[in-house]
């Protein structure tokens, strides 16, 4: 085993780990509970459970997909999460040096749990996108590599601009269709998510992002319509697709979006 070889298999591992921590923020933060005490516990009965019986990803098929304690069925969200974290670690370890990797490590952690509680309740918590957008502008101050430059207080510019961008088109959006709907069409969490994600990611990623995550969300918002004969009309969360496309924009969308103004450009 190469010595590179060695590092990206224990950055899996420990992306695996983190997707299993994410898996009990997802739960716990809703209820407002503690995420770190007790360490883990089973979902459905409440047994406080060893971590040895915690292994991410093949711990749910050891298991069968049944918890040890009381048989409940486990979501099989919690395999996807860990295996998703996994992956997804791997390849930003690829692809960014180690100061930038710890970074987009936390943003896609915090995107991650984000998604998963919008899944559930329609709604993310402050404490993920506001904070999100503190921590964006923070970690751009420290680590202006983040926007392309040297200099913090450009940096900084280019995270408030981002965070402004973002924020500012889903929130007139979001009051453009509740005011054309006359009911609610949106919530304001998408926007200050999006407000987050520019933050870290600066302002040429929100182009990308809203294309990307309304075509994804669409497609998918139609098939349930069709396949579950349901109503148009009924809410389905979009923190989860600018998620996806947030994601995809640290591991090609960028440089993609590059190569296609390139070519426009000497066009
Ligand atoms: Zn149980």
């Amino acid at each position: 085993m190469t010595p590179a070889l060695l590092v990206s298999s224990a950055v899996f591992v420990m992306g695996a780990c983190v997707g299993s921590f994410l898996n009990v923020c997802i739960l716990r933060i809703p209820l407002g509970q503690s995420i770190v005490r007790p360490w883990s516990r089973c979902a459905a009965c409440g047994l406080e459970l060893p971590g040895f019986l915690n292994l991410p990803i093949v711990g749910y098929f050891m298991l069968r997909g049944r918890a040890r304690c009381c048989g409940a069925h486990l979501d099989p969200r919690y395999p996807v999460v860990e295996l998703g974290t996994a992956v997804l670690y791997t390849a930003l370890w690829q692809l960014y040096p180690p100061l930038l990797f710890g970074v987009y490590a936390c943003l896609t952690a915090g995107i991650i749990v984000a998604s998963g509680i919008d899944l559930d309740y329609l709604v993310i918590p402050d404490a993920l996108t506001v904070g999100g957008l503190i921590a964006g502008i923070c970690f751009s101050y420290l680590i202006p590599e983040l926007h392309h430059t040297q200099n913090p207080t450009d940096a900084m510019i280019q995270s408030v601009l981002g965070a402004t961008i973002g924020g500012g088109v889903l929130w007139i959006t979001a009051r453009t269709a509740t005011w054309l709907l006359q009911k609610e069409a949106m919530g304001m969490g998408d926007a200050k998510l999006l407000a987050a994600l520019g933050a870290f990611l600066g302002w040429p990623s929100i182009p990308f992002i809203l294309v990307i995550s309304s075509v994804a969300g669409t497609a998918v918002g139609v098939w349930i319509i069709k396949s579950r004969k349901r109503k148009l009309g009924v809410k389905i969360p979009y923190g989860p697709y600018l998620a996806l496309a947030a994601v995809l924009w640290l591991v090609g969308g960028k440089w993609m979006t590059q190569t296609f103004l390139l070519k426009i450009s000497s066009e």
